[in-house]
């Protein structure tokens, strides 16, 4: 029995499981193949986090499992996922896909479900217009997959890079972020001024894996999430649709690529409702963003091709979705997207900027997992935010929220993963498992930059003003809210049908 081996988590994991399908734990069953007879047990078995074999986020080989339960510290005591739901479930394995698992595999036995393949074919394809936006966090880690400091700042190789594996066009998805803050920092305006008839706090809504948690373990809080998209989906659906026709490009043959630092981007590109180019086109095929691929994946891309990232020449993104202001290159580290958002939102409270020396947010940096802090608007009064990292974190303020114990938030940013985006589940597996001084590095970068850009509000974004005067209009427009923010089919519909929560 594994309870005599005194491991941990593995025969509560293995009782459960054997309500599943062989199929849906994994194909070859929940204990790798080469363990099912006892005496070939690794010395220390402390069990595993079941992956639906069908998961478009995450992956494992079962060959290279030891069985370490790894991966339960990460999505069991890092995330609050695992074993926070009741086994039997039905026809689902909770997972919400932030890929922190795979940052702690020693093996490499999770890894992201490979999308390589069919960007490779989309290149190759004559009739594709194949365009590629680059997330904030990429840029400070994909060095490290080249022997490079964390933290080093690869922007315009990375750019090149691309350019030599083929892309058409190379846009910035920090110039998406600062479109999402045009968006966002609005709706929370009308929602404080009470254009809008909604309860606050706001939450933010750029990150999936957050998203996907909010549906599962706090459905009746998932009315105060944002209804914009995350920069991605808004660069994807710009693209398709203002590009395409000031281009004449047929949308038909656009596909967009994404690289993220993060596996959630994969299932969220995936969600039914990520197809606002489509429902503009009349032709509901039409997705978004038709590909993900991590830092890693780009990596193994660019070895294939003899592409390396230290023997580039730095080079531009391409007009006119590629400048992005300071405010959307931070939304790569947690407290970034409240910061931003507080420099545009400033904006439209008072009709003023907000003062230089207001620029740097300082109480919502740095890697304390949940930080508080607020904003003296004139005319409006206080403006009190939260922002937290990691979704145990989450769920230590959410749950003080739900005991009254933690009120009067205006607005609160969440990033599932620990430090934001910069310690995605998709980066450069650089420290195992990954650590504060990692993150700090790749943090430290963004910051930098930021703080020597001339253009660090969103809204003073040239290319942004372009786009609102010649497509969007401004933002909140009808056209904004068909393109920029989903529309969820079903409603946003909490996912707790089908699980038991516990705690
Ligand atoms: S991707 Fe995240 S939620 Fe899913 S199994 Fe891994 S750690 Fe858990
Ligand atoms: S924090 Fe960033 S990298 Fe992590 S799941 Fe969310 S969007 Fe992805």
């Amino acid at each position: 029995m594994l309870g005599g081996l005194g491991t941990v988590g593995a025969t509560a994991m293995l009782t459960g499981c054997q309500h599943f399908d062989k199929a849906i734990v994994g194909g070859e069953g929940w204990i790798p193949k080469q363990y099912q007879r006892s005496k070939y047990w690794p010395a220390q078995v402390r069990g595993r986090i079941p992956i639906h074999p069908e998961s478009v986020s995450i992956d494992r080989n079962d060959e290279k499992c030891i069985l370490c339960g790894q991966c339960i510290e990460a999505c069991r005591g890092v995330q609050s996922v695992f074993k926070h739901y009741e086994l039997p479930i039905v026809d689902d394995v909770i997972c919400v896909d932030c890929g922190q698992c795979i940052m702690w595999c020693p093996t490499k036995s999770i890894t992201e479900k490979s999308s390589i393949n069919q960007v490779m074919e989309a290149l190759e394809d004559p009739n594709k217009f194949v365009v590629v936006q680059t997330a904030p966090a990429t840029r400070v880690a994909l060095g490290e997959e080249f022997g490079l400091p964390p933290g080093t700042w690869v922007q315009g190789q990375q750019v090149a890079a691309l350019k030599e594996l083929g892309f058409d066009r190379v846009f910035d998805t920090s110039f998406g972020a600062d479109l999402t803050i045009m968006e966002e920092s609005k709706e929370f305006y009308k929602i404080v001024t009470g254009v809008y008839d909604r309860h606050l706090p706001l939450f933010t809504s750029c990150c999936p894996a957050w998203v996907k948690f909010c549906e599962y373990y706090y459905p009746d809080l998932v009315h105060h999430i944002s209804s914009c998209g995350s920069p991605m989906q808004m660069v994807g659906a710009t693209v398709k649709t203002y590009y395409a026709k000031l281009n004449n490009i047929d949308p038909e043959q656009i596909y967009t690529v994404a690289i993220m630092p993060c596996t959630a981007k994969k299932a969220e590109a995936k969600r039914l409702e990520m197809n606002a180019s489509g429902r503009y086109w009349g032709n509901e095929e039409i997705r978004d963003a038709d590909a993900v691929l991590t830092v890693r994946e780009l990596a193994q891309m660019m070895k294939s091709a003899g592409i390396d990232v230290t023997a580039l020449p730095e080079k531009d993104y391409d007009p006119i979705l590629g400048k992005s202001s300071g405010g959307g290159l931070i939304f790569g580290a947690t407290g970034g997207v409240m910061e931003a958002c507080m420099r545009t939102a400033y904006y439209w409270f008072t009709k003023q900027d907000l003062p230089d020396e207001m620029l740097d947010f300082k109480p919502v940096r740095g890697l304390k997992g949940i930080k508080e802090a607020s904003v003296e608007i004139p005319g409006v009064g206080t403006i009190r935010v939260a922002v937290v990292h990691g979704l145990g974190n989450t769920r230590v303020l959410l749950d003080a929220m739900r005991r009254g114990e933690k009120t009067g938030y205006h607005m609160i940013e969440v990033m599932a993963c620990p430090g934001g985006c910069i310690g995605g589940g998709g980066q450069p597996r650089s420290a195992l498992p990954p650590n504060d001084k990692l993150r700090q590095e790749r943090i430290e970068k963004l910051y930098k930059k930021d703080a020597l850009m001339k253009l660090r509000r969103s809204h003073k974004n040239p290319e942004i003003k372009a786009l609102y005067e010649n497509f969007y209009e401004k933002p909140g427009s009808k056209l904004a809210y068909k393109l920029l923010h989903p529309v969820y089919p079903e409603g946003r519909k909490p996912r707790t049908d089908n699980i038991n929560i516990t705690v």
